[in-house]
């Protein structure tokens, strides 16, 4: 399993054509085993981590995020996934207990267990005042579909979107990755049926990394005169800390933490990004508790 450079940028066409394409197996086993996904809910996580990621790398500034949340009010409940412009990715799935499969496709059905009513939102955080979002109704719930309706209706972009993960019969992640291959507002006809040719013959994207290639063979497969512009790398991380969840306890009502404090005598908080909980002594919380205080006495000094 390959972590760096797993994210490859390339041009075709007399760049006319912009392909991502990510090999994502580690990430995905990782997203997994953190939330004991089922196949289908590792499916659909795995294919919008997959694409978050890649919609990521346009990023220039590393502290900057994406991030895109599905809801299509099917058993899934809500995905989210966030990334970063350093290639860190970490999301969610609303039940992780889910494994729907269509006997007529045999593959896992992803569409059913997401849903189809209801939308993807895609929010881009670049460090000004307000995030871009946009907003599209889910076409299909099966994910690629969908974020390439999201591109051609929010950003103005024509693409063709390949998302997969093959999960083995013990439910560990076989092989995950995706493609976004996005035509250039300058394509002409010829870029177009080259591409679209391309696409029709093409295999489920997961196939090339069960096969053992990278990403960047996958792009030399498919478009052999592809001109490599960058390597990237992707890979599951949360980065969520003790510090991290004490702040958050410390702008919860003084009472709230009163009652954590004499009726629990502690209390576990749980991230629901990578799944690590934390515990919290009664000392812990009383600290916590102090700083509170003072807090609100500072607010009321400066409020004077
Ligand atoms: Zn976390």
């Amino acid at each position: 399993m390959r972590e760096e450079n797993n994210l490859v940028i390339a041009s075709v066409y007399d760049n006319q054509v912009r392909i991502r394409a990510a090999e994502t197996t580690a990430l995905v086993e990782e997203a997994r085993k953190a939330h004991d996904c089922w196949p289908t809910a590792c499916a659909a996580l795995g294919r919008t981590l997959t694409a978050t990621g890649i919609l990521a790398s346009d990023l220039k500034d590393p502290e900057a995020r994406v991030v895109s949340t599905i809801n299509g009010h099917g058993p899934l409940g809500t995905i989210v996934a966030q990334s970063d412009g350093a290639g860190n990715v970490r999301g969610f799935v609303g039940n992780p207990e889910v494994y729907l499969f269509n006997e007529k496709t045999g593959k896992l059905d992803v569409g059913r267990a997401v849903g189809t009513d209801g939308t993807l939102t895609v929010s881009k955080d670049l460090g000004l005042k307000e995030p871009f979002t946009g907003m599209v109704p889910l076409v299909s719930g099966e994910i690629a579909e969908d974020f390439c309706y999201y591109l051609a209706v929010s950003e103005q972009v024509r693409s063709a979107v390949a998302l997969g993960v093959l999960v083995s019969p013990d439910s560990s992640v076989r092989a995950a990755g995706g493609m976004i291959m996005q035509l250039m507002p300058d394509a002409g006809e010829d870029a177009v049926a080259r591409l679209e040719a391309v696409t029709r013959e093409m295999q489920p994207i997961s196939s090339f990394f069960e096969r053992g290639l990278s990403a960047q063979e996958t792009i030399r497969e498919l478009f052999p005169e592809a001109k490599i512009l960058e390597q990237r790398s992707l890979r599951w991380y949360c980065g969520c800390s003790k510090e991290h969840f004490a702040d958050a306890l410390a702008l919860i009502k003084t009472e709230e933490l009163d009652a954590m404090i004499a009726e629990d005598h502690g209390v576990e908080v749980r991230c629901q990004y990578c799944g690590k909980t934390y515990t919290f002594s009664e000392d812990e919380l009383k600290a916590i508790r102090e700083k509170h205080i003072h807090a609100a006495d500072r607010q009321s000094v400066s409020a004077e």
